[in-house]
């Protein structure tokens, strides 16, 4: 497939009119020559959003079967995309061939996974209540169901550049819910995004649907996306960044003259509680494990383990020192792009020049690179100055020396909302868990025990979400299939006559689905 740089809107490819930007190869910071992209203008975004809006009600309204054949006609064809689209995406972004390999197959598997919900139609949560004539005062039948909210706009991840990008998890997930989707390309891999981008576009011309169901926007600037929120036309929209970004866009959304949600996912530093008995039976494999999930694919996870608590004592003292050899050995890493390495340096030495903040270890260094970096502070200093405990994206992390219990759970109330906290445990330690949990529910989306934060499955019983600023609504996650209900809102029909209701919520149910009926679940015909 060639690439051309065009903006992919109405089941073709323009070339923006506005500024022309190239891709950056992220190991050397080079221009990759071909293509040049060019940005989009507010023309192409009104057009996208439009043409979105248009195919809104054709597309919510498939058979189940036909958006599930769509989403797994996407999925096939993003791995049909083979190697070009590997490579392109090792250049772009940095990150090796396993990786980027396995988020492609994470990627397919989270559309397929979508296929498989709508099919079963658990999203649209029917449910029936029948009239009560006989009732005083007499009720009406009621009927309730879901549909998707609008054409949504995603922002496309930096740090996932398959599984949280142009096809990622909020494209499915609002795909799934029958909302078209206009996407803003992260400039730090435009080739990337438009491969997949194409395969989208092609699979909806395959299933016949209506152009305006998927968008590629380019812009090597903040207006597109600024102008996407904006849009009356997008009714939500789903985003992974930064803090400053995230929340940039939940200023436009709310100042519209209809505000819409904005799901953004923006910064976490994933505490990690090392209890005594943990540290006392398995440290230093403890340790080796920590820097092992702090540094892969050079710590920019959204789920990197950046705050390490423990108790004053021995054990955190050899935890201490087994990590910091190991952060040692850590070898200088390509970061996503260099405005994201700038970051992070930054925010190194703002740790680093700290009067409070002890140095542990540096990992090597290299021209360009990011290099790996662990820190040290007490509890006390940190709620002292809270912004010690400020999210530094990359491969590093701070301990947090605890005096007391006591002063472990001032931390705890004092941290803001995280998307995981990780108990390091044996059974020895369950006693104070126990009292810690309500606290810790209260600060995170994910708690995991014995475990590092790092891996997210996609399923069914995933949260990848928590209180703000983890994300901007906490009662939502942008990963497994409950991220769909963020595209979806409730109707109820009042006293409408069977024929006019959809077919999930029809009397004779012949879609077969599981629906509550009278307050009971209603079992499938056995098929
Ligand atoms: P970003 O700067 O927040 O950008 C993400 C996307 O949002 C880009 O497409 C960007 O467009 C757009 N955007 C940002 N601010 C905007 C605004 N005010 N108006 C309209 N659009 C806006 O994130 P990033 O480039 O991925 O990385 C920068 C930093 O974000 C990192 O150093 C890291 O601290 C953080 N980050 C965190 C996570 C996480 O999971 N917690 C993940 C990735 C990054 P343009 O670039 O075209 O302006």
């Amino acid at each position: 497939m060639q690439l051309t740089g065009e903006l992919l809107i109405a089941g073709a490819a323009r070339r923006g009119a506005g500024a022309p930007f190239q891709a950056l190869d992220a190991a050397t910071n080079e221009p990759i020559a071909q293509p040049v992209f060019h940005s989009a203008l507010t023309a192409d975004v009104d057009a996208a959003c439009e043409l979105a809006d248009e195919a809104f009600d054709l597309y919510r309204g498939l058979p189940a079967e036909k958006r599930a054949q769509f989403l797994d006609d996407c999925a096939a064809r993003i791995e049909a995309l083979g190697e070009p689209l590997i490579e392109r995406a090792m250049a772009e972004s940095g990150l090796p061939r396993a990786r980027l390999e396995g988020e492609r197959a994470r990627a397919a598997n989270q559309l397929r996974m979508f296929a498989a919900l709508v099919r079963s139609g658990d999203a649209l949560d029917a449910r029936i209540e029948p009239a009560l004539p006989e009732r005083q005062p007499p009720r009406t039948d009621l009927r309730f169901w879901r549909i998707g909210v609008g054409p949504v706009a995603v922002f496309g991840a930096s740090n996932f550049p398959l599984a949280f990008s142009v096809a990622g998890g909020d494209t499915a997930s609002a795909l799934a819910a029958g909302c078209p989707v206009v996407v803003k390309a992260h400039p730090a891999h435009p080739g990337t995004s438009e491969l997949v981008g194409r395969a989208i576009q092609e699979a909806v011309a395959a299933a016949g649907l209506p152009a305006g169901v998927f968008a590629l926007l380019f812009d090597a600037g903040h207006e597109v996306g600024g102008a996407l929120v904006q849009h009356p036309a997008i009714r939500a929209v789903g985003f992974t960044g930064s803090r400053a970004g995230g929340l940039a866009l939940v200023r436009l959304a709310a100042a519209r003259a209809e505000p819409i949600p904005v799901y953004a996912e923006m910064s976490s530093v994933n505490p990690n509680l090392l209890l005594p008995g943990a540290l006392a039976a398995r440290g230093e494999t403890l340790a080796r494990e920590f820097v092992a999930s702090a540094t892969l694919g050079c710590g920019q996870f959204c789920t990197n383990p950046g705050l390490m608590l423990g108790l004053a004592g021995a054990g955190f003292d050899a935890f201490a020192a087994n990590a910091a050899r190991e952060f040692s050995a850590a070898p200088a890493g390509i970061m996503l792009a260099a405005g994201i390495l700038r970051a992070y340096e930054r925010g190194i030495e703002r740790l680093m020049q700290h009067p409070k903040v002890m140095t542990l270890a540096r990992g090597a260094a290299a021209p360009g690179r990011a290099q790996a970096a662990l820190l040290r502070v007490s509890a006390s200093d940190l709620l002292a100055d809270p912004t010690l405990g400020e999210e530094v994206f990359g491969p590093s992390s701070v301990l947090v020396e605890c005096a007391n219990e006591v002063e472990l759970r001032a931390v705890l109330r004092k941290i803001e909302g995280q998307l995981t906290i990780t108990l390091h445990m044996e059974a020895i330690d369950a006693e104070l868990v126990h009292t810690l949990l309500p606290l810790i529910e209260r600060k995170a989306g994910r708690v995991l025990a014995n475990g590092f934060p790092t891996g997210v499955e996609v399923c069914d019983a995933m949260v990848h979400g928590g209180p703000f600023p983890a994300t901007s609504d906490g009662r939502s996650t942008s990963v497994g299939t409950a991220a769909i209900e963020r595209f979806l809102r409730p109707v109820c029909y009042q006293n409408l006559a069977d024929g006019l209701l959809p077919d999930a919520l029809r009397d004779a149910n012949p879609l077969n689905m599981r629906r509550r009926f009278a307050g009971k679940p209603e079992t499938p015909r056995a098929s």
